[in-house]
């Protein structure tokens, strides 16, 4: 049973080395240690996905591993008083930049802010476009959050892992937590102190979401706090789907 107590696994979570070689180790993804991982951020709008791990997400990409940053919308509802195609436009070119900082490389799923879908046919293209990235490593929203396009974000990456037979692990991540992410218990820890200035500059990119003020008010304390349960400076938390049979991350067994 995991617990989000700072235990001394926790600790050692803390490592992204520790968090790779498990991602690409024995269990459910493949490959062996030490090859180049396909990392995977599945996000409801631009903006989630650099909110909740743009972090780990830029240590991935430093360390040489080729990162893919999936938006479901282009955040066409999210720009009051512009049109849906603006605003598409918009957010479009913010993600952009946030990927160029983070040197990762954006997907557009298609389908549109504040109307997103669950169901088979939408299932079924989600799965085609996260297999087309041939993943070893996952991130997604978790899925219990308060806005619906981060719930069906969350949800459709969970059937595209069961389509596709476990052949990723999969790992959520929380924004926005207790206002939007919801009964979160952390399992593994990312410090993230060293790169968060990238993860800033990315997530400000975002200009028409006023990502200084939603570092400020929201991010920046979830930093600090998942910083203090794994006894770091800052650090991005996740829970991870149920793959725990790696030594990599049981290290004390
Ligand atoms: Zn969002």
């Amino acid at each position: 049973m995991r617990t989000s107590q700072p235990t001394r696994r926790g600790l050692l979570a803390a490592s992204l080395a520790g968090f790779a070689a498990g991602a690409a180790g024995q269990g459910c993804a493949p490959g062996g240690r030490g090859k180049q991982l396909s990392v995977v951020c599945v996000g409801g709008h631009p903006d989630d996905p650099e909110s909740g791990c743009g972090g780990t997400l830029a240590r991935y990409s430093e360390a040489g591993h080729k990162v893919s940053i999936v938006y479901l919308t282009r955040g066409e509802r999210g720009i009051p008083g512009k049109s849906l195609d603006e605003a598409a436009r918009i957010r479009t070119a913010e993600a952009q930049e946030a990927c160029r900082i983070l040197k990762a490389r954006p997907v557009f799923a298609g389908q549109i802010d504040g109307a997103t879908e669950l169901n088979s046919g939408r299932v079924a293209d989600f799965t085609k476009l996260l297999a087309a990235e041939t993943p070893d490593l996952v991130f997604a929203q978790w899925p219990l959050d308060t806005h619906m396009d981060h719930q069906v974000a969350g949800l459709l990456t969970i059937r595209a892992y069961y389509a596709l037979g476990g052949g990723f692990r999969l790992y959520f991540y929380e924004v926005d937590a207790g206002s939007q992410t919801q009964g979160y218990r952390p399992t593994d820890y990312i410090e993230i102190t060293a790169v968060r200035e990238k993860k800033k500059s990315a997530l400000f990119a975002h200009k028409s979401q006023h990502g200084e003020e939603i570092y400020r008010r929201h991010h920046e304390l979830m930093e600090n706090f998942r910083g203090r349960e794994a006894r770091v400076t800052a650090a991005e938390a996740f829970v991870h789907l149920y793959c725990d049979t790696s030594p990599a991350e049981l290290p004390l067994l």
